[in-house]
């Protein structure tokens, strides 16, 4: 008898996690969402759980008029509902075991995130204009390409350029600092500059075709991840679209990181104007994104005498914690020039 519970039990678990997955659930599956605050959510234009899951509790609060208290509770049900915050023990462990981690150059770094930029896994690395966030992409598209044993992955790099900050000079200058063919180097590195939010997404699918024709691809880098759509999505009837939008395009990321064993690394940039902010500038605009639980959320910032802070934020295994690094003419290190 027990045992019959338990296979239902974990029959219905399945279930939930498959139409999780495709997107299938409604809102008012929600534990605790009534019929009042459904139809706010559907005037608001959230259609699925998963959007719901991603959003940052300000923005929330804001698009359905409540407080942010109960968009929290929203949050928190609609994440739990997709049991987006635990794998069973077994199934982390083989994942674990086949993660190999890039480093950016910086120990410090490195050991903020759990010892380096992890594939299997969506790294996001957000804040304000010059905090190091190209830097960052443009160092670990050189050292995913290194040997394993060095702290790479001996791979191949996409690059998908939103804002036409990629410099294949400053690539060049950090490969020799490396020791590298600097023309080698830049030959390992796949960059296609995206237009526009459609275009970025379409890029999907030529990402897609270059993984399945084998090409070893180890890391993939979104510089910037938002700009696009936050250009082009203004205004708060457009907030829930652009959420679910930027939500798949993560999620198809996520499947190619699962499936093909690769970082991605995506940027976020927070603006600086402290009337967009709410509280504490962590955890505002940009917000909630990455609601994964394999996913890493860093926020840069500048600090004394040329330094970064990077501070590690909402990770599922890992404390909350800052450390400092040096954007430097060799590259991302934890000395000064
Ligand atoms: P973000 O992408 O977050 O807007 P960037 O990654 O472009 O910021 O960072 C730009 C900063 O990186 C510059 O302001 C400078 O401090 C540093 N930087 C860029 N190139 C070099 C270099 N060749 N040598 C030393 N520092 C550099
Ligand atoms: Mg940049």
């Amino acid at each position: 008898m027990a045992e019959k519970k338990e296979k239902k039990e974990k029959e219905d678990e399945e279930e939930v996690e498959e139409k999780g997955e495709k997107g299938e659930y409604e809102l008012k599956d929600l534990p605790g969402v009534g019929s009042t605050i459904a139809k706010k959510l559907e005037e608001a234009g959230f259609t699925d759980l998963m959007a719901l899951a991603v959003m940052p509790p300000a923005e929330l609060s804001q698009a359905i008029d409540v407080s942010e208290g109960v968009a929290r509770k929203i949050i928190v049900a609609a994440r739990k509902f997709l049991k987006l915050d635990f794998d069973t023990g077994l199934a982390y462990e083989k994942r674990r075991k086949e993660i190999i981690k890039i480093t950016t150059g910086s120990k410090n770094l490195d050991n903020l995130i759990g010892g380096g930029v992890e594939t299997k896994a969506i790294l996001e690395a957000f804040g304000a204009f010059g905090c190091g966030k190209t830097q960052l992409g443009l160092q670990l598209a050189i050292n995913a390409q290194l040997p394993i044993e060095e702290g790479g992955a001996n791979g191949k790099v996409i690059f998908i350029d939103t804002e036409g900050t990629f410099r294949p000079e400053r690539v060049k200058q950090l490969a020799i600092a490396k020791g590298l063919d600097p023309e080698k180097v830049l030959n390992n590195i796949l960059v296609a500059r995206a237009f526009n939010s459609d275009h970025q997404i379409l890029l999907l699918d030529k990402i897609r075709d270059l993984l399945n024709q084998g090409e070893p691809i180890r890391l993939i880098i979104v510089d910037s991840l938002t700009s696009h759509f936050r250009a082009e999505y203004v205004g708060r009837g457009t907030l829930a679209d652009r959420q679910q939008k930027l939500n798949k395009y993560l999620h198809t990321l996520m499947r190619y990181a699962e499936q093909y064993n690769l970082a991605v690394y995506v940027t976020n940039q927070v603006m600086a104007d402290p009337a967009m902010m709410f509280g504490d500038p962590t955890r505002a605009i940009g917000g909630h994104i990455v609601g994964h639980a394999s996913t890493y959320r860093l926020y840069l910032r500048r600090g004394k005498q040329n330094s970064r802070i990077a501070k590690l934020i909402d990770s599922p295994n890992l404390p909350d914690n800052e450390t400092v690094f040096f954007i430097t003419s060799y590259g991302i290190s934890d000395k000064e020039d």
